[in-house]
């Protein structure tokens, strides 16, 4: 029989501890020290004050944590003398069949990885979706974790401790995150269409109208049709709009804009995008189940384009509904020579009705994006959940120093007029001014010394700058800060420069109210409504130029990598999302 909420919330000390027995293998603290803290609003909020309490522990006692650990198809396991737990768990991921080869390279593993950090390699070999990894993603992941800096390491060692822990936890509450496994599923299943090149290699990469592209739409119409949507669509633009009508009784209703884009990058991650369509898509399909309707009806739309990979046409899909689609676009073509209106075409697409998808803002409640966070802040603070500030303004330039290019060996240190040193200083001064605002970001990411050799003095180097803020006004005073030293270096070093602005964004920064829905949404789970600002670019920024807009953000592991194949959240941060947006929608539905 599965424990209740309420019975950990009202035994004894004593009996609510041996309720959370075994959690965390060998360590009893810290479920004790979360007990201290009862009652409980819900098991998200008991883990959350495990993860605190482990947090705020002594580096020692992390270090007692990790090794009171078993190493994976160790010693223990081949002598049967791991806990109940382990044992269940090492033997569902198959470690106990391993064939001899795998098992000598998970001895190899063992020994380097504990020889290079000084404790037992630890994975939730559960996984992600609950049911258990392979063997050979195990070893994958075990090889890669070898090269991480044990800083960073010992970091992930305690998360994936966090992870263990949670699937014990919901193996006890009975408290399987049906919904967000199924959300898992949807993306898994889209993520079987990827265009060709890249689908033979296993790596998933849908641009605009391709093939697989299209095949996603079809996808994702169905499962929107399965969900309960009264109407699904494809618009002008190759958008899926799913709308679920309003109750009946409401009176001229306006509708609630949700959504995100189900284009990637090549060889993208699963969720960038399509967890924003998705949750949405789950949260209908439960107030369908129950016969619910709201007094506002519900547009989730995919966004077709968003990528901007097969063509310089970024934010296409969401541009569309703006009226913020140039007819020049037509006439690019991509990297086979196919032009963008040809593209349209072929997919059967009604070019002359682009103008038509423009939404009158007058007709909406506002626009809200779930999206993944590509990015590592909420995987580094245990947090499953975080609210967006505001989307960050941006602008781009690429650059050139223009030097002299002069014998390495016989030009003295001072008669040099060095390209590169010039970008390097530049470089080094983006880290030190954006690093002074706390919340900007400046990476000069592209850096190259055209037809250099080693023995000559760089006489020409090309670069980018990528200057992002919270703010328009902070992100100007960063890129007026970043040209004056510019300026300065180049007369220093005697050097020329030429520079080229290529995009230039404005910050969107959330609407007041709607922030406020999300952080009461991710409270009334038990969580912290920890605020962000977004580093990337979203659809939600197009969509705030006419209605009011705020974002949710979930949690990414594996650091938060994105744009990625080891891009990845797991089942429980999704159900939340669901949880998080069925709150948002209930608090609109009685304000
Ligand atoms: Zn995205």
């Amino acid at each position: 029989m599965a424990y209740t909420l309420e019975q950990l919330n009202a035994a004894s000390p004593a009996e609510a501890a041996a309720m959370l027995d075994g959690l965390y293998e060998h360590t009893p603290w810290i479920a004790a020290k979360a007990l201290e803290q009862r009652p409980f609003q819900s098991l998200a909020h008991l883990k959350h004050l495990m993860a605190q309490a482990l947090s705020q522990s002594s580096q020692e006692a992390q270090l007692a944590l990790i090794r009171a650990h078993p190493e994976l198809a160790g010693k223990a396991m081949v002598s049967q003398s791991l806990t109940a737990e382990s044992t269940h768990e090492q033997g569902k991921a198959g470690l106990t069949d391993c064939s001899p080869e795998e098992f000598a390279r998970i001895q190899q593993l063992n020994a380097d990885y504990n020889a290079k950090f000084g404790f037992p390699f630890i994975l939730a070999v559960r996984g992600p979706r609950g049911a258990g990894l392979n063997r050979a993603q195990i070893i994958e992941t075990f090889a890669r974790r070898l090269d991480n800096h044990p800083d960073f390491e010992r970091a992930e060692a305690l998360r994936n401790i966090h992870r263990i822990a949670e699937i014990r936890l919901a193996d006890k509450f009975g408290a399987e995150p049906v919904v967000g496994n199924q959300v898992w599923d949807w993306h898994e299943r889209l993520a079987q269409h990827s265009d060709p090149g890249y689908a033979e290699q296993g790596q998933l990469t849908v641009t605009y109208l391709t093939d697989a592209h299209r095949a996603c739409a079809v996808r994702i119409s169905q499962t929107m049709r399965d969900a309960g949507f009264d109407e699904v669509a494809l618009d002008a633009v190759g958008n899926v709009v799913g709308r679920y009508r309003a109750a009946p009784t409401a009176q001229n209703p306006k509708t609630l804009m949700t959504g995100s884009h189900y284009d990637t990058v090549r060889n993208g991650g699963k969720y960038d995008g399509r967890l924003g369509i998705f949750v949405p898509v789950a949260c209908v399909q439960a107030l369908h189940q129950a016969d619910r309707r709201l007094p506002f009806d519900i547009e989730v739309i995919a966004f077709a384009e968003e990528e901007g990979q097969r063509y310089k046409a970024t934010f296409l899909g969401s541009g569309a509904l703006i009226g913020d689609f140039h007819a020049e676009w037509l006439d690019q073509t991509d990297a086979d020579d196919v032009t963008l209106r040809a593209a349209m075409q072929h997919a059967g697409l009604c070019i002359d009705d682009i103008p038509k998808l423009k939404r009158d803002p007058s007709r909406y409640l506002g626009f809200v994006e779930v999206h993944i966070e590509q990015g590592p802040v909420l995987n580094e603070l245990n947090l499953p959940l975080g609210v967006v500030t505001s989307i960050n303004g941006s602008i781009r330039y690429v650059g050139e120093f223009i030097g002299q290019a002069s014998h390495a060996g016989t030009t003295p240190m001072d008669r040099r007029r060095d390209a590169a040193c010039a970008a390097a200083e530049l470089a080094l001064y983006l880290e030190e001014r954006a690093a002074q605002d706390g919340d900007s970001v400046a990476t000069m990411g592209l850096l190259q010394v055209p037809s250099g050799s080693i023995n000559v003095v760089p006489g020409r180097c090309t670069f980018s700058l990528d200057l992002r803020a919270p703010h328009d006004s902070q992100r100007d005073a960063l890129a007026g800060d970043v040209l004056g030293k510019l300026g300065q270096i180049a007369r220093q070093r005697g050097v020329a420069y030429k520079l080229e602005e290529t995009m230039r964004a404005s910050a969107a920064p959330s609407d007041a109210s709607w922030q406020t829905r999300w952080e009461n949404a991710v409270q009334s789970l038990g969580l912290p409504a920890f605020r962000m600002p977004s580093g990337a670019g979203h659809d939600a920024m197009k969509l705030h130029e006419v209605m009011p807009q705020a974002m949710l953000f979930v949690r990414g592991e594996n650091a938060g990598i994105s744009h990625n194949p080891l891009e990845s959240t797991n089942a429980d941060d999704m159900e939340l999302a669901v949880r998080a947006m069925q709150r948002l929608l209930e608090d609109l539905a009685t304000s």
